[in-house]
């Protein structure tokens, strides 16, 4: 069992000056039962190494991000390089034309595109872009899927797909939460019933078409068709938040995913970027159909803007990162190691008479302790929790590092090894026995 007692330190400090010692919720360990997460100090491939220099295997990639391992050299060179050459310009550069063509030549929905900071700037805008272009307000999203911490994607069911949503979240006005219904994922007669009451009204559904925040889950057969129709058919605008999957699980986004069979048919108007494209920097970006983007300034009404989009360092690490995809084979091997993962988990789990569901998705998938299917939010939260917080806590003993939440996926990383993958299956199998 590794010991940390100079990240309890560090905990202690940071609770003094950091707002529950954390820059970002999801980083505590709040939901596995609290105490002092990790404090790492260097990464390296799929190695973490914390303040008391115990290492880790890492599945949680930054939460996405970190498809090549940490501190890959040509990501690095390319950071380094864009350093010396000046962090922010507040001009244009090539360097952001080309990160642009990228993207546009891998999701070709994107006729025009926006760089920002962040997934959540990106999200916000697409809201923005879809209410300036349809001179409409409410927007339907789907239970579970995150986009982000604007005031419109923080907002929780209503009790059911004719109502209208509460806030997730203080200091979100009733008023806002308004604007929003929320139906649940995989589930057309929902969206069917919300855009009947609502359609007139509705700019937007917004969607995560794979998504990866209650776990990786992936649309039913004809999800994303039904729902583009339907949303077209009542005048509204589809976004996809391909914040997490663009890139995950091929050198593309899910909308280009070849196991959907009719890409036209599922193709959104807008699309959310951010995560993988920034090769580890923050980024976002936003894009789609031409008529759709002129409403952006400068050439129309709808106001967008960053003093750090688009800087030099974010767009250099992206294209390094991007061009490290394009290596064939590479998503092949992120998916053979996912697999066997994934089948070391599941075995050790029967040998222990453990409910376990697995989603595997190419290199990603979740867990869920539960012995059912898990296809929506309401199934991912009817899953043990407690079971989960004392998995990840006998994980982290042994050198493993999870995200603390029992709703996260697994994501591999081009840096993993085979026995980087069984190493881990050891520790899942004692973990297992213990629980
Ligand atoms: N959309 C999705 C699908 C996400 O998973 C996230 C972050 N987990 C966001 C948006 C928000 O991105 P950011 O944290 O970069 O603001």
């Amino acid at each position: 069992t590794l010991q940390r007692p100079q990240s309890g330190v560090l905990y202690e400090q940071a609770l003094a000056h950091i707002v529950g010692g954390v820059n970002s919720p999801s980083r505590s360990y709040k939901a596995v039962g609290g105490g002092a997460p990790v404090f790492m100090k260097r990464a390296e491939g799929a190695y973490f190494w914390d303040v008391d220099d115990n290492r880790y295997i890492d599945y949680l990639a930054a939460y996405g991000p970190i498809i090549t391992g940490h501190a890959h050299p040509h990501i690095t060179k390319a950071i380094v390089t864009a350093a010396q050459n000046g962090t922010l310009y507040g001009t244009p550069t090539e360097l952001e034309i080309t990160l642009a063509r990228m993207l546009k030549e891998a999701i070709p929905s994107l006729d025009k595109v926006r760089f920002v900071n962040s997934g959540t700037e990106a999200v916000m805008t697409t809201i923005r872009v879809a209410r300036a272009y349809t001179e409409r307000t409410k927007i339907i999203k789907f239970a579970g899927c995150y986009h982000g911490h604007s005031d419109l994607v923080l907002v929780a069911a209503g009790s059911g797909p004719s109502t209208l949503g509460i806030p997730d979240s203080a200091g979100i006005p009733t008023s806002i939460a308004q604007e929003v219904i929320t139906v649940p994922f995989n589930d057309l007669e929902a969206l069917k019933l919300a855009l009947d009451r609502w359609g007139d009204d509705t700019a937007a559904v917004m969607v995560e078409p794979i998504v990866g925040n209650f776990g990786m889950v992936m649309p039913h057969e004809g999800f994303l068709e039904g729902l583009c129709k339907l949303t077209r058919e009542a005048g509204a605008l589809v976004v996809y938040d391909e914040v997490i999957s663009a890139f995950r699980f091929h050198y593309g986004a899910a909308q280009t995913y070849g196991i959907f069979p009719d890409r036209a048919a599922i193709e959104p108007d807008l699309t959310a970027l951010g995560k993988i494209i920034g090769g580890g920097l923050p980024i976002g970006a936003y894009g789609g159909r031409k008529e759709i983007m002129e409403q952006v300034a400068p050439l129309g009404p709808a106001y967008q803007a960053g003093t750090m989009a688009g800087n030099p360092a974010s767009i250099s690490a992206g294209i390094a990162c991007l061009e490290l995809l394009q290596e064939p084979g590479i998503y092949d091997r992120m998916d053979k190691l996912a697999a066997r993962l994934a089948d070391g988990l599941l075995s050790a789990a029967k040998e222990h008479s453990i409910p376990l569901t697995v989603n595997q998705i190419r290199g990603s998938f979740s867990a869920h302790f539960c012995d059912h299917k898990v296809t929506n939010y309401d199934e991912a939260q009817d899953t043990d929790g407690e079971r989960f917080a004392k998995f990840f806590r006998l994980m982290l003993d042994q050198g493993i590092n999870l995200a603390p939440s029992k709703y996260e996926a697994w994501f591999m990383t081009t840096a993993h090894t085979t026995d980087d993958i069984d190493a881990t299956i050891e520790a899942v199998r004692k973990a297992m026995a213990h629980l």
